[in-house]
């Protein structure tokens, strides 16, 4: 079942009313100081089609943190320099735990469970900045994410990368634990430093939308990875981009998604659409609470899910 263009723009505008009205917004993260900040009476959500329509309504023009976004660019970007061996470092089933938490890493000997918890997104930044320098790699990483949005005005928040140097104690724990077991190449500092700096990039709803459309694998859509790559990343994003609410995702939207702590989440409707959705107060499970329920809306009212 699909849905007409002019359908989509009246939806997408439907949700924004709806979710301005609100209450219960979720709590903004606030162990990163310059995340707290922020106000959570915002919402935005974009769609991109292959038609080379976008539509927008609400805050789809702010720009926010990807924060864990990121791991998805980092991803495509590791599986391009390095290809399988990738899986070597980190592993592709979901982990059941929270986005920080350094549990299963004692008993499975420094091997994280897949690229989007912290401790598998550090080994995959570890993996491709050895070899190159943290300017170099956020560099290329920068020149990606431009080429998938089509917009070189996309860029990294110093402010808010500094801001999680300062206080980013957890992924320090996981970096040295990492090392402890031969899975950490560069210096902890050094990946963290370039991990930080990822994590801070800074996009509307609008420009993730248009970024994220090089996994959508429709014509019309730009094609940076093969379309077998783009599979295996929406698998990913199915399985383990909501950490230990992926279940919980799944079960509402259907669609492989990436969250991350600003409160924006990546979604792809295969051969459809990107989307991007962001509010910044979270749920339980760290992901964007509005967010989450818009998806839910938005799957709802276009028949999109990947399950039928
Ligand atoms: N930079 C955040 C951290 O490492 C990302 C977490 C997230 O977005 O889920 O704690």
């Amino acid at each position: 079942m699909g849905k007409r263009s002019a359908d989509l723009g009246q939806i997408v505008s439907d949700i924004a009313a709806q979710m301005r009205d609100q209450e219960d917004r979720g709590a903004v993260a606030n162990y990163i100081p310059e995340l707290a900040a922020i106000d959570p009476n915002q919402f935005g959500i974009a769609v991109a089609t292959p038609d080379g329509k976008l539509y927008t309504a609400g805050d789809a023009g702010v720009p926010f943190s990807i924060q864990s976004v990121s791991k998805v660019y980092a991803l495509a970007f590791a599986l391009g320099s390095v290809g399988d061996q990738l899986w070597q470092r980190v592993g592709v089933e979901s982990s059941g735990l929270a986005f920080d938490s350094i549990l299963l890493l004692e008993q499975e000997k420094g091997k994280p469970r897949n690229p989007f918890i912290n401790a598998g997104a550090i080994v995959t930044t570890d993996t491709i900045l050895h070899g190159s320098s943290p300017k170099e790699l956020l560099g290329a990483l920068l020149r990606f994410i431009r080429e998938a949005a089509d917009d070189n005005s996309i860029h990294i928040n110093e402010a808010v990368a500094k801001s999680e140097i300062a206080t980013g104690n957890r992924n320090f724990a996981l970096a040295y634990y990492l090392r402890s077991h031969g899975n950490l190449l560069c210096a902890p500092e050094l990946t963290l430093g370039t991990y930080f700096h990822q994590c801070a990039i800074e996009m509307s709803c609008a420009q993730l939308a248009l970024a994220g459309r090089f996994l959508v694998s429709a014509e019309g859509m730009p094609q940076l990875v093969s379309h077998e790559r783009a599979r295996r990343i929406n698998a990913l994003m199915m399985t383990c981009g909501h950490y230990n609410g992926s279940g919980d995702f799944a079960y509402r939207v259907g669609l492989p998604g990436k969250s991350g702590v600003g409160g924006g989440i990546l979604v792809i409707a295969p051969g459809r659409a990107s989307i991007a959705v962001w509010s910044p107060g979270l749920n339980q499970f760290g992901n964007s609470k509005l967010g989450t329920d818009a998806m839910h809306l938005l799957a709802k009212r276009t028949g999109w899910s990947v399950f039928g």
